[in-house]
């Protein structure tokens, strides 16, 4: 039970720091088969209740879906747990400060502490190089090992013209990772209007990311993060 609750927290956490809109999802890889994860059914992340999770193997088949409808874009988890055993989780969304990285050749880079994973690489995954002519959506077995082949051992990937999938060893490293890159996004736009075209920017070195990756686990927000969304959960 606590890690289906863990998971509702998750997507409550995303959609009020404002990552995951009607259509983000976080995944968590089962603590009992490594070979298989949870995912909400098809449904609003605030709206996402327990009996909402469903569980997966990892070519995505729904394992006893009970007439609940899979989310699509479920191949996206799958393939990366099948890529990346290290990875327990699984984010993706489509947060509006990442888009405009992913749509230009400006890349993101790491500017502050805390989300210092940005200097282990965030490549870009252009959907056209895997199958031209799609809606964007990563919604076959095709697309999410392209996808996984991309991201590589990299701890997020932005998806050009739709979003970005952040990855972690655990729950709450995914999901702070998601909301540091929207933070992270924001910031580095902020920083190269205020520097102006030429102007000089201090990013992180490779010395202070290797340093700082480590501790930012985000593990001190995780208890107060998982607290307020559970209490919202219990004054439906
Ligand atoms: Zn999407």
């Amino acid at each position: 039970m606590s890690l289906i609750e863990d998971l509702v927290a998750a997507y409550r956490i995303l959609a009020e720091h404002g990552v995951i809109d009607a259509y983000g999802h976080v995944s968590v890889r089962s603590d009992r088969d490594p070979g298989r994860y949870l995912l909400s059914r098809s449904l609003a992340p605030e709206l996402v209740l327990p009996e909402d999770i469903m569980e997966y193997d990892l070519d995505s088949n729904p394992i006893d879906p009970r007439g609940r409808e899979s989310v699509r874009e479920r191949f996206i988890h799958g393939e990366i747990y099948k890529a990346r055993p290290d990875v327990k989780s699984v984010v993706h969304n489509h947060s509006p400060s990442v888009v405009p990285f992913s749509i230009t050749t400006v890349s993101m880079r790491p500017i502050f502490h805390m989300a210092a994973f940005v200097g282990e690489g965030v490549p870009n995954f252009e959907i056209r190089d895997a199958e031209k002519g799609t809606d964007l959506l990563v919604k076959t077995p095709h697309l999410g090992q392209a996808l996984a082949r991309t991201l590589g051992k990299c701890p997020a990937a932005l998806m050009r013209g739709h979003g970005s999938v952040t990855v972690g060893e655990n729950l709450p490293r995914a999901v702070g990772r998601s909301i540091y890159l929207e933070l992270s996004a924001r910031m580095q736009l902020e920083a190269m209007t205020i520097a102006g075209p030429g102007g000089k920017i201090a990013y992180l070195d490779d010395m202070e990311v290797k340093a700082s990756v480590p501790v930012q686990d985000y593990a001190r927000a995780w208890p107060l993060w998982r607290a307020k969304a559970l209490a919202g959960l219990k004054s439906q």
